[in-house]
């Protein structure tokens, strides 16, 4: 028997996608992968789809990297010190080299760094890793997979050419099938359609959110990090702790979740060369960020949302694991 797997990122698309896969009526699983960086009331908001619509409850996964820390501890107490990275530098980053248990904070330290949009292994590491291994795979070895992606063309220039299906075959498991149901509809049309089913949306939508993945995702536009900024300061309080422990585990002693360039200042410190390494500014650290981001007017919501559609800024995973 096929099983069928809804992606559950607590955003509007992968929401109208469980209700279209509830409305066909075929037996489904729904399934999120908590990254520690979403905003508590996506969870939450995902975690009542089941209660409110009658639906299957959202399955939560969560990564990992007890193990993959370990192997870190043990590579900067041998190879470092062979870098030539001073004592003390190694100290604190064999100090704060344990896991949280936040999958996003635990990934960073890691790495060493914050991902970004050139090097978007935050969604790899904290999305498709964890449902890929502990849902799709042991689901295909039982059988064939049909999974639901609450993906449109109108989101991004990125997904543009997206497929509706797409097959996946891999020696030794059952064949797979990506769904994309919502290929050809618009924002618009999402938030209608949930609107019909009698669903609200995502209460940070209405809170002059336009994505509500992570919180804030490092492919935040200004207007969505002004709204965060505005309603949710606590946010970019957190993203200063983590910004503050990352740098501890990482051997150049500097690490900060936006670009570089995130700020018109950045933008010209890079350009003049100077660099965020230890003794250095760091830059753009995330109160700086957020006083930057406050600098200009605020969005309109939900008319917002639709137009900023085929920007650009969207996630670039085709997957729709990231809203
Ligand atoms: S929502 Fe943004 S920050 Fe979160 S995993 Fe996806 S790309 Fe990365």
């Amino acid at each position: 028997m096929t099983n069928h797997i809804v992606n559950i990122s607590g955003g509007k698309d992968s929401t109208a996608t469980y209700l279209l896969a509830l409305e066909r009526g075929v037996p489904f699983r729904a399934v999120m992968a908590d990254t520690g960086n979403e905003h508590p009331d996506t969870i939450a908001y995902a975690l009542s789809l089941g209660e409110r619509t009658g639906g299957p409850t959202v399955e939560m996964f969560k990564a990992d990297f007890t193990e993959r820390m370990a192997k870190k501890r043990a590579f900067v107490a041998a190879k470092w010190p062979e870098h030539g990275v001073p004592a003390d530098v190694i100290e604190r980053a064999l100090a704060v080299l344990h896991p949280t248990g936040i999958p996003f904070l635990d990934l960073c330290m890691w790495k060493g760094r914050f991902p970004s949009r050139r090097a978007q292994f935050c969604t790899e590491f904290l999305k498709s890793e964890v449902i890929g291994s502990q849902v799709i795979e042991p689901a295909r070895c039982a059988g064939p997979v049909i999974q639901w992606l609450g993906v449109r063309r109108a989101e991004s220039l990125a997904r543009r050419n997206s497929p509706m299906w797409q097959t996946v075959r891999t020696p030794g498991l059952h064949i797979m099938r990506f769904y994309r149901p919502l290929i050809h509809w618009s924002a618009g049309n999402v938030f209608s359609y949930a609107a019909a089913c009698g669903l609200e949306p995502n209460p940070l939508y209405l809170q002059g959110m336009s994505r509500v993945g992570c919180f804030p995702c490092i492919n935040a536009s200004k207007p969505e990090l002004r709204a965060i900024a505005t309603r949710f300061p606590e946010a970019f309080d957190r993203i200063a702790e983590w910004e503050a422990i990352c740098a501890e585990a990482s051997k150049r002693g500097a690490a900060t979740f936006f670009a570089g360039d995130t700020t018109p200042e950045g933008a010209s410190m890079a350009r003049s060369g100077v660099t965020g390494h230890r003794g250095g500014e760091q830059y753009p650290r995330a109160h700086a960020v957020a006083e930057w981001a406050r600098t200009d007017r605020g969005g309109k919501q939900f008319s917002w949302i639709i137009d900023q559609e085929v920007d650009g800024l969207s996630c670039s995973s085709h997957y729709g694991l990231c809203e």
